[in-house]
């Protein structure tokens, strides 16, 4: 039988498989349409919303769950079965990567207005940090929040945004003081129909392709000041700290999305002969179905270790650099033999396996790239 980590409680278990039964009977069967389709549809967030899947560590107060981040691990691993990458990613920024600020930082007015309807899978959401000559550079972000009246006058351009092309609303990050250095940054909650507010085009990509990601415009776009989320002036220290819980929470749906192909795959060199015998009869085989359970276990331990440090109220940011990083290389690095072992089956398109192999690389870019990690680590030792 599997340990049970003290991250998860049978209660924990009980409410993964109620998850995955949701996965797999509504999501499942329709991977492959939405993965030709390039987009899944809207319901998904409502149907999960009236389920009670994306507000798991919310409060009842907001129509949430109460739960914890045992609770938010699950959703993430178990959303990988959906076989389609971009539908769990597009949750998650739901979820757990543009809602969490306003839990954290909002106002009553804004956590009724937008909260509430996004845990209920009514609004959809985005976060905007990204920009064309901004990306691990976060600091050097260019748009800009103008002081105007009672209100400010936002003009910028945002890239690689995921749920941009549908999101009700995004949760900006913007400058509001350019000569104040970090102390100048400040988040705002701006809809989505907010006059000069545009999607100027969808990219294409490799993988995650399920899910939309868009170039975002803002021409002076006027905001109430009721739109500042958090105070002025802190919005790099609070989307530093939402930034974690994005890592956390990619980790771990990337290691549980590798747990399944690699299940596949040591069914696959059971089933698979070649020269008299089974494919994972070969010692070089079997040896690597063991380095890469070993590998990716300790992946799956890490993202467990470092959310429990989380929920008891710890602020682990090298750990969390530490589990993205290494969880990065392990997937991307199983994926890669996974695809080996499956042969010629594993490259073309039939089976899935390239899918989940295009799916992972993003894992070792988004949301802070495997250098970005080592610069938080280093930083941690001093350097
Ligand atoms: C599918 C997808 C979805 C995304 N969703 C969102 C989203 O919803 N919201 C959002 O805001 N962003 C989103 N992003 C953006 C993502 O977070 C960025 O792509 C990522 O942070 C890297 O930034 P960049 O693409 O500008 O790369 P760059 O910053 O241009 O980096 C290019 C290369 O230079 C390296 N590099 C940069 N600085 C250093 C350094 N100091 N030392 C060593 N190497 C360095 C990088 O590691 C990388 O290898 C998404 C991206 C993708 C691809």
């Amino acid at each position: 039988m599997k340990m049970l980590h003290p991250l998860f409680t049978p209660e924990h278990e009980a409410f993964r498989a109620s998850v995955r039964r949701f996965v797999e009977a509504e999501l499942a069967p329709n991977a492959e349409e939405w993965e030709r389709e390039g987009h899944f549809p809207d319901w998904v967030f409502k149907r999960m919303g009236d389920l009670g899947f994306l507000g798991v560590r919310y409060s009842a107060d907001y129509g949430g769950q109460g739960g914890d981040w045992g609770h938010a691990i699950v959703v993430g691993e178990e959303l990988a079965r959906a076989g389609s990458g971009g539908v769990g990613m597009a949750v998650a920024v739901q979820a757990e990567m543009a809602t969490p600020p306003i839990l954290k930082f909002g106002s009553p007015e804004q956590k009724a207005r937008y909260l509430v309807p996004a845990i209920r899978g009514e609004k959809i959401a985005c976060l905007g940090i990204s920009e064309p000559n901004a990306g691990s550079d976060v600091a050097n972000i260019q748009t800009v929040a103008r002081a105007d009246g009672d209100g400010f006058v936002i003009n910028g351009r945002k890239t690689f945004i995921t749920n941009g092309a549908r999101a009700d609303f995004c949760v900006l990050v913007t400058r509001t003081d350019r000569q104040a250095g970090h102390e100048g940054f400040s988040l705002f909650l701006v809809d989505r129909d907010a006059p000069g507010f545009d999607v100027s085009r969808t990219l294409d990509k490799l993988g995650m392709r399920s899910s939309d990601t868009a170039e975002l415009v803002l021409d002076e776009v006027r905001v109430p000041r009721e739109a500042l989320l958090g105070p002025e002036g802190r919005g790099f220290v609070e989307i530093m700290w939402e930034l974690q819980g994005e890592r956390l929470i990619g980790a771990a749906g990337s290691v549980a999305g590798a747990w399944l192909v690699f299940e596949r795959t040591l069914q696959h060199a059971k089933d698979r002969h070649a020269f008299g015998r089974a494919i994972g009869s070969f010692q070089v085989n079997r040896h690597r179905f063991a380095q890469m359970a070993t590998e990716l276990e300790a992946a799956r331990q890490l993202v467990y270790d470092t959310a429990v440090a989380w929920e008891r109220g710890e602020y682990p940011v090298k750990e969390i650099s530490v589990v993205k990083l290494y969880a990065g290389v392990v997937v991307n690095r199983v994926m890669n033999e996974c695809l080996q072992l499956f042969g010629g089956m594993g490259y073309a398109t039939q089976t899935g396996i390239d899918r989940a192999w295009r799916d992972a690389r993003l894992l070792r870019i988004g949301g802070g790239t495997d250098e970005i990690m080592r610069e938080v680590i280093s930083k941690a030792m001093g350097f």
